[in-house]
């Protein structure tokens, strides 16, 4: 795979940097990638072939090619993370994830101090890593975010969601007195296979968003959205992010030592969280949490614990009921392993009859899987037959 012809265009009131994806190994389209950014931000753009290198390596390992060649300088720092950004992946995933040969230039120059940034969806992931990134480094210092980063084009893709995540984000952005960079990439173009991104790729996409901001951004802040506890391989995992840094640009992941209801906990008692926290999944036009679905009982059940249930003016209830604990269904492990965590502190709280609904929605999310699984029948089977496993 060959990265090259960087430039740098005006489209209407954005700035576009490209670069063409060239495979050489295998019979794929030429593809054009793009960071684009409005004109008042086209400072912050990069002039380095570094986001293109990130972006493409993942889809070049998978497709089979033989090596990425990048036709420019690259910081070798990054060049030596991204060797080991392979290796996780190639242990983990087995061998059709070998590791190839990057062939790129060594960029000598480094990029003078420049401020911090962190990425804002809007979710308690990322307020979490707002909040705790303002209560811990005072203004003017060099790990304090002054700007967000919000990313159109990867999980968030139709113009009417677009807008909707964008004006969520301005509203946070302006009351936790941050600069709000809106970046549209193309970069899911190069394979939009979901367990590729799930699992690879998605993170060194953002990843190389940091690096198209290079220039405005020294450091940038990630959330981690598992405890340590639970870690799988996954495509933010803390083996493989730190190695998506250079001299010029520090991925920092925060929140690895929290559980959700240990960062509901912590902003709780923001003003901010609570009245612009948006955990829905089911995206309703209307308001910006259902208050029904899994995620928002959930989210709503560690604000409960928090004592400020009633305070968080962005959910519907005051108080949550067994009845609607009992409506909703756990569908996987990231869930389950969520609502473990329910369990435990709902009980420690004194909240019996809530801890009993949610171990009762974890009983029938284990049966599901067991049946899912086969191993429901083959046990029942065994039974019957008097085999013992
Ligand atoms: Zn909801």
């Amino acid at each position: 795979m060959i990265v090259k012809n960087l430039r740098r265009e005006q489209l209407g009131g954005n700035v576009r940097l490209s670069a063409d994806i060239v495979h050489e190994t295998v019979p794929a389209p030429f593809a054009v990638i793009y960071y684009e950014v409005e004109e008042r931000h086209a400072d912050l753009l990069t002039d380095s072939y570094a986001p293109f290198l990130i972006a493409a390596l993942v889809p070049a390992v998978f497709h089979g090619e033989a090596r990425i060649v990048v036709e420019g300088d690259v910081a070798p720092l990054l060049v030596a993370g991204l060797r080991c950004v392979m290796g996780w992946h190639h242990h983990w995933y087995g061998k059709r994830h070998a590791p190839i040969a990057i062939e790129a230039g060594t960029r000598a120059t480094a990029l003078p101090r420049r401020p911090s940034a962190v990425y804002l969806s809007g979710g308690i992931d990322s307020m979490f890593t707002l909040r705790r990134n303002q209560l811990g480094f005072p203004a003017g210092h060099a790990c304090r975010a002054d700007s967000a980063i919000l990313v159109n084009g990867f999980d968030v893709r139709r113009p009417d969601a677009i807008r909707i995540a964008r004006d969520h984000v301005q509203q946070i952005a302006d009351a936790a007195t941050l600069e709000l960079i809106t970046v549209s990439s193309n970069v899911p173009l190069l394979d939009d296979d979901y367990p590729l991104w799930a699992k690879q790729f998605g993170g060194a996409a953002f990843c190389s968003v940091a690096h198209a901001l290079a220039p405005g951004f020294q450091r940038v802040w990630f959330s981690a959205n598992s405890p340590i506890p639970d870690l799988t391989p996954w495509t933010l995992h803390p083996a493989t992010d730190p190695n998506y840094s250079s001299a010029d640009v520090e991925i920092r992941q925060e929140g690895l030592e929290f559980t959700c209801v240990e960062k509901v906990r912590l902003l709780a008692h923001w003003d901010v969280a609570l009245r612009h926290a948006r955990v829905c999944t089911r995206n309703p036009v209307d308001r910006l949490n259902c208050g029904q679905c899994e995620k928002c009982i959930r989210t709503q059940l560690a604000f409960l614990l928090a004592g400020r249930l009633s305070d968080a003016s962005v959910f519907p209830n005051d108080d949550i009921t067994v009845a609607q604990v009992r409506a909703v269904r756990i569908r996987n492990e990231g869930q389950a392993r969520d609502n473990h965590d329910l369990v435990r502190e709902l009980r420690a709280a004194g909240r019996a009859n809530l801890a009993r609904a949610v171990a009762a929605n974890l009983r029938e999310y284990e049966k599901w899987v067991a049946w899912r699984d086969g191993t429901g029948l083959r046990h029942r089977a065994a039974r019957v037959l008097g085999f013992r496993h």
